[in-house]
């Protein structure tokens, strides 16, 4: 049993990683994953047995929505048996959103889902598709008595692995194209494959895995800035079928204290809208009643984001609203980690 090879399955989304150049028209055009072991050799030297998956129509990630991520979900869900870790390949523009949402879906995963893409397409004399895809699928292999080391939702992008939730793209154009500012690498790839084992999710392994796909996106993001007008926010929680709003505040939560506001939101409270605050900036936590332009907001019922992204705020909204969950629960459990996505 102990030698036995792992299992790895690779499902393509889309994506610059998927891609090659026309050398003769300069343009870039989608590449067959039925012919990723010729194209890339090099994988059959990885200890493991790889297949691939691919959407029919691979797309741009600007063009993922929750139909996708319920896709995803379900590939993962049909093979969870048959394979011992997931490598999903995805453009870099909303792969934070995505595999965010997928941690969230896959409850009690107790195998590694690592997202990964790249800058430059795997065509490309300087790509770094290849690092990233052939890391990814080591990490997705990493077994331990024939048990896998990561159980949970992981992104892989230039030399580091990230908790996935905790993810923010950083950069259009740096090969290190994001970060977790909030949370410790969980992986480094140098000269060896550091992994900070203290860093990883411990999922109760006694709970089968549960797949959730019932995801509701009557939501807003709203960002503040100074000037913003009651008109523009009005309009917003007008709405219709509006369930619950994300609003990124300043610095560790603060808003302004003018009355128009925070009547506003304490209206639509009242109305049954979940207002939920975090923090414009990439790092650090939102700490309502720090300071007193945060504590009306803690006074009127908005609940704390807390250190989460704004990707994982999102997501995590969508799958709390698709939960059959009571207002009040709502907010504790929002408030409560539930994949790490929150310190
Ligand atoms: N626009 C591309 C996408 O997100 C960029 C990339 O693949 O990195 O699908």
């Amino acid at each position: 049993m102990g030698n036995v090879k792992p299992n790895i399955l690779l499902i393509y989304t889309g994506g610059t990683i998927g891609m090659v150049k026309d050398f003769k028209t300069g343009s870039l055009r989608a590449f067959d994953f039925k012919t990723l072991l010729e194209k890339i050799p090099e994988l059959q030297l990885l200890d493991c047995n790889i297949d691939t998956v691919s959407f029919k129509e691979p797309i741009d990630s600007s063009n993922m929505n929750p139909k996708y991520w319920i896709q995803i979900a379900d590939i993962i869900e049909t093979n969870y048996k048959a394979f011992d870790g997931f490598v999903v390949l995805h453009g870099s523009d909303t792969m934070s959103y995505t595999a965010s949402a997928l941690s969230f879906m896959l409850e009690n995963l107790a195998k590694p889902v690592i997202f990964t893409g790249s800058q430059l397409p795997i065509g490309d004399l300087r790509t770094d598709a290849k690092e990233n895809l052939i890391t990814s699928i080591q990490v997705a292999s990493l077994q331990t008595k024939g048990v896998p080391q990561i159980k949970e939702v992981c992104l892989y992008f230039e030399y580091k692995l990230y908790r996935a939730n905790r993810t923010t793209k950083i950069n259009a154009e740096h090969f290190e194209a994001f970060a977790s500012l909030n949370y410790p690498d969980l992986a480094e790839s140098g000269v060896h494959l550091k992994i900070n084992e203290e860093h990883l999710f411990k999922p109760d392994l006694k709970k089968a895995l549960t797949v959730h796909k019932e995801l509701d996106n009557n939501i807003a993001l709203i960002k503040l800035f100074p000037g913003i007008t009651e008109t523009l926010l009005k309009s917003i929680f007008n709405t219709s079928n509006l369930k619950a709003v994300v609003i990124e505040t300043y610095g560790s939560g603060n808003c302004t204290t003018e009355k128009w506001f925070i009547n506003m939101l304490k209206e639509n409270i009242l109305k049954g809208i979940h207002i939920i605050n975090i923090t414009q900036c990439s790092g650090g936590s939102v700490m309502m009643g720090h300071y007193e332009t945060s504590n009306e907001l803690k006074n009127i019922g908005v609940i704390s984001g807390k250190d989460i992204t704004t990707e994982a705020a999102i997501s995590k909204l969508m799958y709390l609203l698709g939960q059959n969950i009571s207002r009040k629960d709502l907010k504790t459990i929002y408030e409560s980690p539930l994949r790490g996505e929150m310190s």
